[in-house]
């Protein structure tokens, strides 16, 4: 069961107990829920009947840390590669409106950058690292739009 005080991986599976955090627009953009959505029963199932429901929606659930495949040492590796392909972006100004901040593992660990690179991210993406960095130098990225 997640609490307000459990650290959410920004990036999970659909399952159910997990949330639905966020939209993936026809730009690939992802654009979050003002309210993410618990995923119950009935719209876990529903939501599985979709061919790769991570390819256009962003769930949300208790980052498992070590019980995950991207764990390494002591860090979430999405995050870290993501950013390490992206360090020439600077410092954010704003920041996309997010409910679950406060509580997002890729937040407490990269702190407000992760937010710029975040909605560029999708959990189960076709694109490659290389594509990403296309798209997010392309005039379609607009930090804080
Ligand atoms: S916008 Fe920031 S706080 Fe929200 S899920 Fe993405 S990285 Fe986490």
């Amino acid at each position: 069961m997640l609490t307000p005080s459990t650290t959410l991986c920004p990036s999970a599976r659909a399952e159910e107990g997990a949330l639905l955090l966020g939209v993936v627009a026809p730009d690939q953009s992802v654009k979050m829920l003002t309210e993410p959505e618990p995923l119950t029963a009935e719209l876990a199932e529903a939501i599985a009947e979709i061919d790769a429901p991570e390819q256009q929606f962003r769930f949300a659930n208790r980052c498992v840390k070590s019980g995950c495949n991207q764990w390494h040492d002591g860090r979430c590796g999405v995050i870290d590669l993501v950013m390490s392909f992206n360090q020439h972006l600077a410092e954010p100004v704003t920041l996309p409106a997010c409910a679950i901040r406060s509580q997002c593992r890729w937040h407490k660990q990269n702190g407000p950058k992760a937010c710029t690179l975040c909605p560029f991210i999708i959990t189960d993406s076709s694109q490659t690292e290389q594509e990403r960095l296309v798209y997010i130098d392309s005039p379609a990225y607009a930090p804080g739009a």
